[in-house]
């Protein structure tokens, strides 16, 4: 796995546990309000590759952190891109802590073999736009399989056991009030789904200028998508 950085303890990530997280390199996205292009961009990454931390850091690190943390998340860039993910996180939950994947569902397969192998503990899936727009937020067109592993790891979810979110940024240029409707539509009867607000900071778009929504239109976007989703928030 090609490790970016580490965060060492974080209450937010992963719902209702201490976790640390974990970050990987490399995305097949280039959403316009990405934070980090360092480490999307092959020519940004490519300055970062002294940075990366070997796994024998992470895992000594993790092994100093029993007792101190309930799980690890995995996450960003897309971490299904990386071959050694199953293994990766085979070696966490084996040190038994929980296993979070954060993924943008290019790769259901993977994601429903480490579900049936009982590695993974909890998942959180980006939804970046309605499926029609989906092209407009992450910047590259997708060949039509990419949609439909979207569908089957919905499946897969709705069917299964295992805790979950969707969760969706949300910012200006991009997402409209039916837009919204349209993606709580798709991810009907999920159990959580939730709204972040967009901040801009170094963006991978530079031009992608900054003005979140404001608390009254996130309310009106989380009365909405409530409609179709079992729990939808906002969140900080
Ligand atoms: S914001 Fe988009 S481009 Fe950036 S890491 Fe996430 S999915 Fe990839």
């Amino acid at each position: 796995m090609k490790l970016a950085g580490i965060q060492q303890s974080t209450m937010i990530d992963y719902p209702g546990k201490i976790a640390c997280v974990v970050f990987t390199q490399w995305c097949n996205f280039r959403c316009h309000f990405c934070h980090n292009p360092e480490c999307v961009l092959p020519e940004k990454m490519m300055l970062f590759q002294n940075d990366l931390i070997p796994e024998s850091v992470f895992f000594n690190f993790l092994e100093n952190r029993r007792g101190l943390l309930d799980g690890v998340s995995i996450c960003w860039w897309e971490p299904t891109l990386h071959r050694d993910l199953y293994d990766f996180a085979k070696k966490i939950k084996e040190m038994w802590f929980l296993v979070k994947l954060d993924t943008n569902w290019r790769d259901w397969k993977i994601v429903k073999r480490m579900i049936q192998d009982g590695i993974l503990d909890y998942v959180a899936v980006d939804l970046k736009h309605s499926l029609p727009l989906y092209e407009q937020a992450i910047w590259v067109v997708q060949p039509a399989e990419f949609f439909i592993s979207y569908q089957k790891l919905l499946q897969v979810l709705l069917e299964g056991n295992i805790n979950y979110e969707y969760r969706t940024t949300v910012a200006k240029w991009l997402h409209t009030l039916e837009d919204i409707e349209s993606m709580a539509h798709y991810i009907r009867w999920v159990k959580n789904y939730y709204l972040q607000n967009y901040i801009g900071w170094n963006t991978l778009d530079p031009n992608f200028g900054w003005k979140p929504f404001s608390d009254e239109e996130l309310w009106e976007f989380q009365k909405t998508a409530s409609i179709y989703v079992h729990n939808c928030e906002i969140r900080k």
